[in-house]
């Protein structure tokens, strides 16, 4: 299984920096911060993405980390 290190992300619970990894359950984003176990799923419609959450996701660093 892939698990992305979100760069510059900061979890939402312990406030940390470059601790949230994004990971793919059944087809579904899902959140989790290595630090303190936070644990979020993530709508993947890009329908109902607002192009302002677009942008920022382009601003978005992805690290590719091969767990296996
Ligand atoms: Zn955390």
């Amino acid at each position: 299984m892939k698990k992305r290190f979100i760069a510059g992300a900061q979890c939402p619970q312990c406030q940390q920096f470059d601790v949230v990894t994004l990971s793919e359950v059944n087809g579904q984003s899902r959140m989790e911060c290595v630090d303190c176990g936070y644990q979020e799923d993530l709508a993947t419609n890009d329908e109902a993405t607002p192009a302002s959450n677009k942008k920022a996701e382009q601003m978005i660093q992805w690290v590719n980390i091969d767990s296996d």
